[in-house]
Formats: structure tokens, sequence, C-alpha cells
């Protein structure tokens, strides 16, 4: 009886402190099934069971609006040569770059290079596609995409807006540099994870971009090299020229949907370049972060 009698207490009691624990803007704890869910509710090809299978960890890193970023490393038993960080969604509303890297990341997992280690990131601005509509600022308003510390950025980054986009909102660089936590935690990522590769996936331009040492590939599946000059605040400008560590930059021909033939194709011309300039980028040595 006694036993009986305390359930009920120890229930309410839970009840009680559930519900007086988490304050309103207190961060939910990582829930990797409900942001699936959501995810997954705004791409065409993505299930929330298979982004589930790809069994993400949330990153010590949250949006503004205190998303977790969620990650996976695929790393070999061995201690590799290559870290490679893979990058989709930095721009919201570019949901076919979410795609690329949840079918990147299975391809990583089931053809294992024993040199490799890979570190898939497939929606840095969780934000900004979790709207209604997805957009390609954050929820600040703020592009990630301009918003890393380059030289000069408070003259180039403001300027090049002001005059080179008209104020276009879709593109303010955000009243500083790295003022964003989503840019502060891809920052924290060149630093603490040391890739020697980022690999940064947009759309909707149809085109491959690349900044840094090596020679760039001359395609991915059907995307061919066209670069295109770097921007104030850009990643490519910041990872490629400011810490010497090669941007390769896609642009998918379409933001919503890539098909599997192209997302297969961009794949294996990826690790063919890799194979490549494997040594070559082993030994490079990326810059530390710039005293400001
Ligand atoms: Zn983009």
């Amino acid at each position: 009886m006694a036993a009986k009698a305390a359930a009920p207490v120890l229930a309410a009691a839970a009840a009680s402190a559930a519900s007086a624990a988490p304050r309103n803007d207190a961060p939910r704890p990582p829930d990797a099934a409900a942001w699936c869910r959501q995810v997954s509710s705004f791409l065409v090809d993505l299930t929330a069971a298979r982004c589930q299978q790809a069994a993400l960890l949330p990153g010590d890193g949250r949006s503004v609006r205190g998303v977790p970023l969620w990650f996976r490393d695929v790393r070999p038993a061995a201690p590799p040569r290559l870290r490679v960080l893979v990058l989709g969604g930095i721009h919201g509303d570019e949901m076919a770059s979410v795609n690329v890297v949840f079918d990147w990341l299975d391809r990583a997992v089931k053809a294992a290079d024993p040199g490799i280690h890979w570190r898939m990131v497939p929606l840095v601005n969780p934000d900004g596609l979790m709207r209604k509509p997805s957009t390609r600022v954050n929820a600040r308003g703020v592009d990630l995409n301009r918003n890393f510390p380059t030289p000069e950025w408070e003259r180039a980054a403001q300027a090049y807006w002001a005059s080179r986009t008209g104020k276009d909102p879709r593109r303010f660089p955000g009243p500083s540099a790295m003022s964003e936590p989503e840019t502060r935690w891809v920052q924290a990522q060149v630093d603490q994870f040391k890739p020697h590769l980022i690999v940064s996936v947009h759309a909707p331009y149809g085109v491959l971009d690349f900044d840094g040492p090596p020679p760039p590939p001359e395609k991915l599946g059907s995307l061919h090299l066209d670069q295109v000059g770097i921007y104030p605040g850009s990643l490519g400008n910041y990872g490629g020229v400011v810490r010497r560590v090669p941007v390769v930059t896609l642009e998918l021909r379409n933001a919503r949907q890539v098909s599997g033939n192209e997302m297969a194709a961009m794949w294996t011309d990826l690790r063919g370049w890799i194979d490549r300039r494997r040594e070559q980028m082993a030994q490079s040595q990326p810059l530390d972060r710039p005293a400001r």
C-alpha cells in the first residue's frame, strides 16, 4: 500500500520539477528525432527516418534560436592524413545543399577511406531553413556567408553590401564580423578540427568555385570551375585566403532538388581530386587565426 500511495506523489513531484526546470528562453535539450522531423519537412528528398539513420551528434554550437548545429564525424581507425569539413545549408533556402551533405555522409560511411577524417555538417543555418518560407539569412537577418572576418571587413563588407547589392536584405553581412553564433561555430571548427579542406555546398548558380592553395578541381559532376572572385566576409575568402585552407564551393543548379546521379557524380569527382592532391594538402599548414 505504501508503495502504491507513494507513486502519485513522486509523479506529481516529477511533473512539477519538469514544469519548473526549463525557462522559456533556456536552450532545449538536443532531440535528434524532433530535429529530423522538422528538417525533413522542408526537404523534398530526405525522410525523417533517413535523417535519423545519419546518427548526427549535436555540436557545441547553436543557432540564434538555440537549435543545435548537428554534425557527424566519419573517421578511420588509424590517424588520418587528411581532415575534410563539409558544410551544407549555410543559406537556409538552399535545401538541396543539405541533401547533398546527407548523401555524401552515407557514401563516406560506406566507402570508408583509411586516410580521411570527414566532418559532415548538413545544416549550418537551421533558423533560415525552418522558416516559412525558408530564408537565405539567419534569424537575425544576416547572410552568414558574408559574416566571416576577412581583411578590413568593417570597411569592405559594409561598402560592398551598400554599393554592389543596393543594401539587399538577403545579403546583409551583419553588424560586425563574427556577430552570429553560426559563423562563430564554423570558425571554431576551423580552429579545432583543423581541416585540410573545406567543402561548402550552395545553390543555385550551377558553378564550381575555389579559393586556396592547390590547383582546383576542374569539375564536380556537371559543375564546372568558374572562379568568380572573392567577396568580403565569405567563407571562401576567409578559409582560402585568410587561413590558407582550400575551400571548394559548389553552387548546385537547383536550390530545391538535386538528382541522385548528380550527387554520386560530384562525390566521385571530389574523391578523385582529393586523391590527386592528397599529399599536397596533407602537408599544408593552415594559418592561425589572425589577431584582430
Ligand atoms: Zn548559398
